[in-house]
């Protein structure tokens, strides 16, 4: 196979970026150590969810950052040494349970590439071929075109001989329509009038006359669907049921009337192609006017676990100011994306009857905010952006949601 490093479909390479994708595991010192165990649980679920589905890349980014987070980063964290032991031994555990799982994965996905390229180099080598063949049907035109000339002018020659001949002989025994039929003469039936001509080497046509031309390009040959062997490395989107905002609303309203915020995650299901979002989880939290913690996830987690829904990101209400999102919800946000980047944050502004639903750019906003080290409300530089409203949502009206209030 031809190694070239810098062909980004060159398997070496599309390995790497999957291993640096895989690396973005970063701790914010500021949450609880027991946020990492559940958001582990929250990753070996969707791991799981995922090899259902034989997304292999996923799984491996998945548990590769289970793996990062557990046998590394962790340390770092202040409340380390004080984590329950049995929690601490449980993740270790994992890990290795996880390491010959990743081993096979990286195996499938290195030959999975490697088809894949193989399927590249030839593509790319039907289309030089492909090429090559127009430039030779080109030059195989032109080398036609002259011999047609070359035949004309031989004609014309034979139909003068012809002709001079027809003069000497009785115009009854030549066939002067066809010039063409002098060169079959071996024929008995032949007339005497045409033996001369026959024999005559001057008047055969050049050799190159018969000589099959150059076969054409079939083009039917050309594999079909070249696209197919693109990847599809787009987003899924995500459906998010209709009623899903006014229903949040509805159970929010008594905290709005006091300017308390509300908040809840949003989590549901794989479903064929896209991520759909049937459940709004309340769980037990604190407001104020312009934030909102949660407390005892646990709730959240085992809620989660029971029912096999994968978080999908979180919903919350602004109830005095427009929708949009503060530097504490983009820090908040951070997290979710990190475990998905299609996770979204949807804002609810009541008093401005304003719905947004945002995401993170992809391209620069996760990297920015993951690396800010700020905490509290602090400002961020608005250019290039930091977060978008989300392309990768649809709203489905028949959708079901189940709003859980875990608060009480
Ligand atoms: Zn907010
Ligand atoms: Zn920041």
């Amino acid at each position: 196979m031809a190694s070239s490093s810098l062909d980004p479909r060159h398997p070496d390479v599309r390995l790497k970026a999957l291993n640096d994708l895989s690396g973005k595991v970063s701790i914010d010192r500021s949450f609880q150590i027991r946020l990492y165990f559940n958001s582990g649980n929250e990753m070996l679920r969707m791991g799981r969810l995922f090899l259902k589905e034989r997304n292999y890349e996923k799984v491996y980014i998945l548990y590769m950052r289970y793996v990062t987070l557990f046998l590394e980063k962790i340390r770092e964290h202040p409340q380390y040494k004080e984590a329950d032991p049995a929690q601490k031994s449980a993740v270790i555990k994992t890990c290795k349970d996880i390491f010959p799982v990743l081993e096979d994965l990286k195996n499938k996905l290195k030959s999975k590439y490697e088809e894949e390229y193989l399927a590249v180099l030839e593509k790319r080598e039907q289309q030089k071929k492909e090429e090559e063949e127009a430039e030779a049907r080109r030059s195989e035109g032109k080398r036609l075109e002259f011999q047609k000339s070359l035949e004309d002018r031989l004609a014309e020659k034979i139909q003068s001989k012809l002709s001079e001949m027809e003069e000497r002989q009785s115009p009854k025994d030549t066939d002067k329509s066809n010039p063409m039929s002098l060169r079959v003469s071996s024929s008995p039936t032949a007339t005497p009038a045409t033996t001369p001509v026959e024999r005559n080497s001057q008047f055969s046509l050049p050799e190159s006359f018969n000589e099959p031309g150059i076969p054409m390009v079939d083009r039917s040959n050309k594999p079909h669907g070249l696209f197919s062997l693109e990847r599809n490395e787009g987003f899924k989107k995500i459906i998010v049921p209709g009623a899903l905002t006014l229903r949040f609303l509805e159970l929010a309203k008594s905290n709005t009337e006091r300017n308390i915020e509300t908040c809840g995650i949003l989590a549901g299901r794989i479903t064929s192609n896209n991520f759909t979002i049937t459940h709004v989880l309340i769980p037990p939290q604190r407001g104020t006017s312009d934030s909102c913690l949660t407390e005892d996830e646990e709730k959240l987690f085992l809620y989660q676990d029971e029912h096999d829904l994968i978080t999908l990101g979180w919903i919350h209400t602004h109830p005095s100011q427009s929708s949009f999102m503060s530097s504490i919800d983009l820090h908040t946000h951070c997290s979710y994306q990190l475990m998905l980047p299609e996770a979204i944050a949807i804002v609810c502004a009541p008093k401005f009857g304003e719905v947004g639903v945002f995401s993170l750019t992809n391209d620069y906003g996760v990297d920015f905010i993951a690396q800010c080290k700020t905490t509290g409300f602090h400002p961020h530089p608005t250019s290039p952006p930091i977060y978008e409203e989300s392309k990768h949502v649809i709203f489905e009206d028949k959708a079901a949601v189940k709003i859980v209030d875990l608060r009480y």
